[in-house]
């Protein structure tokens, strides 16, 4: 068999190419100029594509990695954005995301079927999503129409605070379990993703955070990009007992790449072995099962270990895990379909021609 497509559940192409200030064709993506992503590296290491973060940066930047070399860190929290900022970078990136799809880079997908297509066709797959929803008003007047623009995944927060709950500082060592759980129209916000088919992503927030969507949310628990606090206690990862939470309601984990999460010493150290990767893979399966494990790569967004360095690389990461006994069952588990399970039973679009 060969190797499949990987459809990965976080990336930062739309900050990076946002942060530019240029048009993207222009940035390189369409050709190999880009980053960690760009199409011809996409193509080379088999990338099919995934969930393509809006993010509202800093405009003070505190969000320093150079920190988080240290023993242990504990970055401030940003402070809270406000709406008409938040709206104005939310809308220039899903903008970014859209004018790549008119030149024919990629394909924004709404259904699992559209996906599925995708990646069949050898098409980067393309799904919008919000990390933090700063620029979601409380009336949902904006996330109704960035829903009707293609919005299927949402995390209340990214980690500084917002109208809707708190997230996890960048703290090593560190628990989640850190500040109070969602507002009241965090709430509201769960309740009305679930009524519109839009996954709630469970990364960044904190443990309280976690309980509540736990508590309220009918669709399966997802966290697109964390790692197993049991082998990295850092405050971004998930405890044993979240990752049975998230197991029984039949959700999944993504792995993000970010080394940080990855190390047992919680150094953002890009000389990090491959193994590191494959020992939070085997941990997450021992307590989620193989159904219930991806990728989240976070690739744009973070310093991911030196074999591996940019979506070309996925092969290193692929004949590793052949190398450590991942059947091809499993394997095609891991890069697509678990995710597509997930969306599957999550998203509220039709599955048409689904059997054919
Ligand atoms: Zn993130």
């Amino acid at each position: 068999m060969t190797d499949p497509l990987i459809f990965d559940g976080h990336n930062d192409l739309l900050l990076r190419l946002h942060n530019r200030d240029i048009s993207p064709d222009m940035d390189g993506f369409q050709g190999n100029g880009g980053r960690q992503i760009d199409l011809a590296k996409a193509r080379k290491g088999g990338f099919g594509g995934g969930f393509f973060a809006i993010y509202v940066p800093d405009p003070v930047n505190t969000h320093d990695e150079d920190k988080m070399m240290a023993d242990h860190y504990d970055l401030p929290l940003p402070p809270e954005i406000n709406w008409p900022d938040a709206a104005h970078v939310a809308l220039s990136q899903a903008a970014i995301l859209f004018q790549l799809e008119r030149e024919g880079a990629l394909k924004i997908c709404r259904s699992t079927t559209e996906i599925r297509s995708c990646l069949a066709d050898g098409v980067m797959a393309a799904v919008l999503h919000m990390e933090g929803a700063e620029a979601i008003d409380p009336d949902f007047h904006m996330l109704e129409v960035m829903y009707q623009s293609g919005l299927r995944s949402l995390g209340p927060v990214w980690s500084r605070p917002n109208r809707f709950g708190h997230g996890v500082p960048f703290r090593f060592p560190g628990s989640p379990d850190i500040g109070p759980g969602l507002s009241t129209d965090g709430k509201r916000l769960v309740a009305r993703c679930n009524d519109l088919g839009v996954m709630v992503d469970l990364s960044h927030l904190n443990e309280a955070g976690f309980w509540d969507v736990a508590e309220i949310s009918q669709a399966p628990l997802v966290a697109t990009h964390s790692n197993a606090h049991a082998l990295t206690p850092h405050s971004r990862n998930l405890t044993d007992r979240q990752l049975h939470a998230i197991r029984d309601s039949d959700g999944m984990v993504g792995l993000n790449f970010a080394v940080a999460f990855l190390r047992e010493d919680g150094r953002m150290d890009a000389n990090t072995p491959i193994d590191r990767i494959l020992r939070h893979i085997d941990h997450l399966i021992s307590q989620l099962g193989e159904e219930r494990v991806g990728f989240g790569s976070d690739f744009d967004g973070a310093t991911v270990p030196q074999d591996i360095e940019t979506v070309a690389g996925l092969p290193v990461l692929r004949a590793a895990l052949r190398e450590h006994s991942v059947n091809d069952a499993l394997m095609k588990k891991l890069c697509y379909d678990n995710w597509l399970r997930v969306l599957d039973a999550t998203w509220k679009t039709p599955v048409e021609g689904a059997n054919s």
